[in-house]
This record gives structure tokens, sequence and C-alpha cells, in this order.
């Protein structure tokens, strides 16, 4: 597999040294060189990624959830004596599957249309993960493009988008996975059409279920004998939480996602939490977001990315080598508006840099999002202002 390792690796090396991103951004990478470097070196998938764990839909069971017990037994593998291998999980921020990103899509007739100037990218990684800020349904017709209107339903053909983009792994644990069209509202139809369409297209979904037990099972997946698992959770629209017995999402109650992490930790190496939080179109990070990374870290996550500002924050690395990501802005995602500036047209890629189990570090790929919603890594000027809106947002993070 070909890999690509540009300057980027300097940033890595700050982060890692808890050196923190202004120095790299002071000596900011050759982002778009990188880009060109990546995006002309043909995607390629390691043979290693097992089917087998990506909750491949079974005929009778597409709305179930992707059990651990089931996808554990398929994908571990015998013990070898063989170095760790190095494993790369790609992460993106928000996407909307709705509204005038669909409608963009539909007049091309081309569901790939957001993903073309990005997907070989999020194909090369070893794990591509992503937060579905919507929902992907046919139940009603979907919203037509109106700005200012808030329903985020997509139909079930976006998926053949994230399938293109090369997707593993979708949170659907956010504010608006119960979003269902301006016809008729619905009760759980959308958030479990979303959770089918996703394996459909061989996309393990994370943070939904008919119950709060699925909602709050991780996906699994082995990748070079290493178990990944990944929880989703929302602090956004307490109301759409599963109940013992109710479909919804992943809920943010300490209590649970403390006790779903210890859970994950034993069913896999490395424990992911993908959370939706924070307050939108802040760079600020929260008391309470900060809180509950510490916690999170705390009950044994390894990495914790979040999303749902619609605007970059800060990363930081914990002193146990841990790391959380607070939001990775949007990804693709039809705010055309942000008060004059840019923010809401910008975003992180995390590249997150595995030996094995343990996390060696993580890169920061700039995006900006282009004409019909497509994201592209940002040239090196946007690039060095998006790392520095990171910085400033961890360094003004409270303690
Ligand atoms: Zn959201």
């Amino acid at each position: 597999m070909v890999r690509w390792r540009p300057a980027f690796g300097l940033l890595a090396g700050l982060v890692l040294a808890g050196c923190g991103l202004p120095m790299a951004v002071a000596a900011p990478p050759p982002v778009a060189a990188a880009s060109a470097t990546a995006l002309a070196t043909p995607a390629e998938r390691p043979t290693a990624l097992p089917s087998a764990a990506l909750a491949t839909p079974r005929p009778s069971a597409t709305r179930a959830p992707a059990t651990a017990g089931a996808a554990l037994t398929a994908a571990v593998p015998p013990a070898s004596a063989a170095p760790p291998s190095s494993i790369e999980l790609l992460f993106t921020g928000d996407i909307n599957p709705g509204r005038c990103v669909y409608a963009k899509a539909k007049a091309a007739d081309d569901m790939r249309l957001p993903y073309l100037g990005i997907a070989p990218l999020l194909q090369a990684a070893d794990l591509t993960i992503g937060s579905l800020d919507g929902a992907i349904s046919d139940y009603n017709p979907p919203p037509p493009c109106v700005e200012t209107h808030r329903n985020l339903l997509g139909p079930a053909e976006m998926a053949q988008g994230l399938q293109f983009a090369g997707y593993d792994v979708i949170t659907v644990a956010t504010n608006h996975a119960k979003d269902c069209g301006l016809v008729r509202g619905c009760q759980h139809e959308a958030l479990l059409d979303t959770l089918a369409n996703l394996r459909a297209a061989g996309i393990a979904p994370a943070g939904g279920g008919r119950s709060l037990a699925e909602a709050m099972a991780p996906a699994l997946i082995t990748v070079h004998g290493v178990r990944f698992a990944f929880i989703g959770v929302t602090a956004v629209n307490a109301p759409l939480w599963a109940g013992a017995n109710t479909p919804g999402v992943g809920s943010f109650r300490e209590e649970d996602y403390v006790a779903a992490i210890q859970r994950a930790r034993e069913l896999a190496d490395v424990v992911v939490v993908l959370p939706h939080w924070g307050r939108e179109f802040s760079a600020e990070i929260s008391y309470q977001q900060r809180e509950a990374a510490q916690a999170m870290v705390a009950a044994g996550a390894a990495l914790v990315v979040g999303n749902h500002p619609h605007r970059v924050q800060g990363v930081e690395r914990f002193p146990n080598g841990a790391m959380a990501a607070y939001a990775l802005g949007n990804f693709v995602f039809d705010m055309t508006w942000s008060d004059g500036t840019l923010f809401t047209l910008q975003g992180i890629l995390l590249r997150a840099r595995f030996r094995g189990a343990a996390l060696e570090g993580v890169d920061l790929l700039p995006i900006h999002i282009y004409d019909d919603f497509q994201p592209r890594l940002a040239d090196a000027a946007e690039a060095e202002q998006i790392l520095a809106d990171v910085a400033a947002s961890m360094t003004s993070a409270p303690p």
C-alpha cells in the first residue's frame, strides 16, 4: 500500500510532544503540494480490511446493530509474532445528506458528486470514519434546497456517495438522526432506515439502534489484527436518545457512555468515541466537552473525535497518550453563510496513526468545501489559517 508522509510529520511530532499546534502553524507544511500528491496516488485498500467485520448486512437483519459478538468472532485473527502494523484511521467532519447537497447531486445525476474531489484520500486510509448529521431514508421525500430549513433528510440513494467515498464507519448519533421530511413526521423510521441504508452500503453505523443497548454497542472492525471499537453518542437533542426498548441514538449520560466504553474495551484493543457535542458555530470548547473527553479517556477511550459545531475546534493529547479532537468542522455541508467568514466552509480531516494498538499521533489535513459542496484539501494559505484556528481553540479551552 502506498502511503504518503508529507511534512505533516512535523505537525504530528509537535502534537506528540505536547507542544500544541502554533509552532506547526508558524511553519506550515506544503499542504497544496501534499494534496496533489495524495490525490494523484491511486487509491488502494489494504487486503487485510475484513469485509466480515464491516457489519455486512444479512438479508434478514438489515436493521440489526453491529453486534459486538458476531463481528468479533468473524474478525479476530490468530495471534502473530509479527511486528505491529502501521494503521491509519481517517476521520471527517459533519455530513448533510439532504437539502442543497442532495439537490446538487440529483441535478448532476451522480450521488458521488460531493466526494469526487476527496475520495482517493478517504479510500486510501485503512479505515474511514464519518459523522452523518442527518437521516437517509425514503420514508418521505427529501426537503428542497432551502437554506433556512433545518430538516436534513436525504434519500436512500445518497448512501451511494458514502460508499463511493470509502466510509467504513459512520456515527448516526446526532441531533438530526430522526429528521423525516416535510410531508408528515415519523417516529423512528428515519433513523432505522438510515441504519439499514448504511449497512446495505457496507458501512457499519455507530450510535443508533432499536434500544439503548443497541445504540451504545460499538461498531467493531479489525484491521491488521487490531480490534477497533467505535461508539457514537450525542449531547445535542437528548430526546433522541434510545430508551430501554425505544429506538434512538447513543446517550450522553456519563454513566451510559462510561459503561459502553468499558464494555467495548473488553471486546477491542482500541476504543474510539464519536460524540456530537459543543455549541454550533463556536470555536470555543465548552466545559461539558472537556469534562466529557476526560471521562471518556479515563474510561478507556484512546481517541475522542467530536462534531456538531460546524467549525473546527482544538486537538489535545492527554498524559496517557489518548487524544481528543473536539470538532472537525463541516465536511459535506451546504452552509454557505457564516457571518461573513469562511468557517462553515472549512474543516479538518483527522488522520490518526497507530502502530498496532498504540496511537502514535495525528495529522490534521485542512479542507475547504468548494462549489457543489465538494470538500478538497485547502490551499496552503487557507490551510495555515485553519490550523491557526484549531490551535487558538485549544489555547483558549477551559482547564
Ligand atoms: Zn449537529
